[in-house]
């Protein structure tokens, strides 16, 4: 779908998330032909750079970042469309230059990919220089705050120079084929919907397991943790698209609407439905109080949790949630089980399973519906769980050409589309419920129970679920 004429300036545009995400994004819609013309990119950062200089760096970051096959000679194309503004967001130095950079009846976006410490300098100063004006939106990477009252203090300082409909708060999951694939098969099929319930539904898994430890930048980490880092955002916004009720239509404000009522309906989380853990020294390997430079460290770089929704829909269904580093796999997947058929024809030997939808986030995005059928042959009534493959990937020719989660959600900056971005209200509902969760870990003392790097995480997460006569989905 084409986009109107932009220009969109990248605060941090030298920065690793501009190098890694966001210059490589928009390098692969220049190629799709979903950069118009006049379209302009102007990177802004701190150090005095030419112009050539600056296009030299985002031609390396495009040869590192991008794949082989999709670089190309139209390379030049795109970056004859760069151009550079050094300035400094808490001072005075470059200002001046960026407005007088700025064109008239142009779509206008700043994105903010710098320490959160810097995003109500930028707002302001753009205020101030009359850059902020009705053309304009702002794109407000994570984290947004660190508790509610952070949350509330930055909501208000944005408030002040922009409207609510130009900010854009960037959750790059909402962004993921697959988890608005999971919207379409929610909402689009009358097959789901009848038995999204809890009359039907016995519990759901969220996973999001990492790999990698906090190496490199741990002493950032260590001031936030799993929970702040991952639950109280991404995890929670896969939770919500999940629960939430049909909104009216699928527009910005009917979606989040529905999605707030989810946040709002989270029970308080009580200490014994909540695990954390830190993964210790491996074999070669120093442990996570070595990579956050902090020895006596209580952070936890793992959690699970279960969690509750009091409403009609949802009540008595147990969301497990867990993410971590340094884990076996890097695996990304919300797993709904659906309970037993009422009545067992079939015997205990069968080799009867429940169904369960599995929408896998990474690697291999795509969805399956895990259903019985007979195993085939002569061997009496025996049954078999097969996968009904939903992926897209085969549905469509080129999954090569699916765009990645940053791109698509840059373009619906363009376009003027906060479906997939969190409105104020929603991010302070969410810290409002992760808060009292951590000032309860904090309160009590607890330590994060430590677990063998490679390993799915503590044993006492394995508990969690063994207590209710479940089990969690392997990491693989
Ligand atoms: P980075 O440290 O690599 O880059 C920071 C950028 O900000 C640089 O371009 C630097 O020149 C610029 N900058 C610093 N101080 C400045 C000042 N006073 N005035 C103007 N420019 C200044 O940071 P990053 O990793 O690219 O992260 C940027 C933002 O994106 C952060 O909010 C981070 O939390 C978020 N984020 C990053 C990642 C990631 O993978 N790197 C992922 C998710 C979110």
């Amino acid at each position: 779908i084409p986009v109107d004429v932009f220009d969109l300036v990248i605060f941090g545009g030298t920065g690793d998330l501009a190098r890694r995400k966001i210059l490589p994004g928009l390098y692969r819609r220049f190629l799709a032909g979903q950069m118009p013309a006049e379209s302009r990119i102007i990177g802004a950062a701190r150090g005095e750079l030419s112009e050539a200089e600056y296009r030299e760096q985002v031609r390396a970051a495009i040869a590192e970042f991008v794949p082989k096959a999709r670089q190309d000679t139209a390379i030049e194309g795109f970056l004859s469309r760069l151009q550079y503004v050094a300035i400094d967001a808490t001072g005075t130095n470059g200002w001046a230059q960026l407005k007088g950079l700025m064109r008239e009846n142009v779509v206008r976006a700043f994105y903010f990919s710098v320490a959160p410490g810097l995003f109500g300098d930028i707002a302001q100063r753009l205020s101030e220089h009359g850059i902020a004006d009705a053309w304009s939106r702002i794109v407000v990477e994570k984290p947004f705050g660190r508790d509610l009252a952070s949350a509330r203090a930055l909501n208000a300082v944005l408030a002040r120079h922009f409207n609510e409909t130009q900010i854009y708060r960037i959750d790059h999951y909402l962004g993921k084929e697959t988890v608005q694939n999971l919207m379409a098969v929610r909402f689009a099929n009358i097959l789901f919907e009848p038995l999204w319930k809890a009359e039907y539904i016995d519990h759901v898994q969220i996973t999001v397991a990492e790999t990698v430890g906090v190496n490199g930048r741990g002493a950032y980490y260590d001031k936030s943790g799993a929970m702040r880092d991952m639950v109280q955002n991404h995890l929670m916004q896969l939770l919500c698209l999940i629960a939430m009720e049909p909104p009216y239509h699928f527009d910005p404000d009917a979606v989040r609407d529905e999605k707030l009522k989810v946040i709002r309906a989270l029970k308080p989380v009580p200490p014994e439905d909540i695990v954390r853990g830190q993964y210790g020294p491996g074999k070669d390997e120093p442990g996570y109080l070595v990579h956050a430079e902090n020895p006596a460290s209580r952070t936890e770089s793992y959690i699970a949790l279960k969690v509750q929704i009091s409403n009609w829909r949802w009540q008595g269904v147990p969301f497990y949630l867990r993410t971590g580093k340094r884990l076996r796999a890097r695996a990304s997947e919300i797993a709904i089980t659906f309970k037993q058929p009422p009545h067992a024809i079939f015997d205990d030997a069968s080799g009867w399973h429940e169904n369960v939808l599995v929408i896998r986030l990474q690697p291999n995005e795509g969805m399956n519906l895990m259903v019985m059928i007979k195993e085939p042959g002569p061997g009496g009534m025996r049954l078999m769980q097969v996968p009904l493959d939903m992926s897209f990937a085969d549905a469509i020719e080129d999954a090569e050409d699916v765009p990645d989660a940053y791109e698509r959600l840059i373009m619906d900056v363009i376009r003027g589309n906060q479906t997939l971005f969190m409105r104020g209200d929603e991010v302070e509902a969410a810290w409002a419920w992760t808060d009292p969760i951590i000032e309860g870990w904090e309160a009590r003392g607890d330590r994060p129970q430590v677990y063998d790097p490679g390993s799915s995480g503590p044993e006492d997460a394995l508990m969690l679920m063994h207590r209710d006569g479940r089990r969690w989905r392997e990491i693989r």
